[in-house]
């Protein structure tokens, strides 16, 4: 910052508080009622930056929940399997008791506009409304995958996800 530019900034900090001519004893309390008020102004900011919500992707159920309860930053992050998941096929491959096993196939994009297809596998138990997925990206990141999310959504039609899969 130029000598400039901080006199500048410091000029902004005092506007409308301290005059040429005020006194000494004025001047310290103008001083504290600019401090006053960045501090106030700041605190605004961070309060509107959090109460900011990104619009849902796919007006599913789930994602609005999940946008009650997660931080801005955690739902950015779930989100953005949302935004990919169309790009997952799931078959059901087998179907036993209360477990269905779905193979998910998915689309990766490498190198730009190739992409290769992965083969998930995402077991879902009817009774516990539990979903498990081979990529294990929940175990790894407390997050649920795309693949497991199209099985839950789109093929099981669940509305709430389980409060097991909703980390701090
Ligand atoms: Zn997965």
């Amino acid at each position: 910052m130029s000598t400039t530019q901080r006199s500048e900034s410091i000029k902004a900090f005092f506007d409308g508080y301290v005059g040429p001519k005020t006194p000494l004893k004025k001047f310290v309390g103008d001083y504290d009622n600019a401090l006053m008020r960045m501090v106030e102004n700041e605190r605004l900011s961070d309060f509107g930056s959090y109460n900011k919500m990104f619009p849902l992707i796919t007006l599913r159920s789930i994602e609005h929940q999940l946008q009650a309860i997660y931080t801005n930053e955690k739902f950015k992050e779930v989100q953005e399997e949302f935004r990919v998941f169309m790009m997952c096929l799931p078959s059901l491959l087998k179907c036993e008791c209360a477990i269905s096993k779905y193979e998910v196939i998915d689309r990766v994009r490498v190198n730009g506009d190739f992409t290769k297809e992965v083969k998930y596998c995402v077991y879902f138990n009817d009774t516990e409304c539990e979903a498990k997925c081979t990529c294990r990206l929940f175990e790894f990141r407390g997050i649920m995958c795309r693949h497991a999310l199209i099985v839950l959504t789109l093929v099981k039609d669940v509305k709430d996800l389980p409060s097991k899969y909703i980390h701090d």
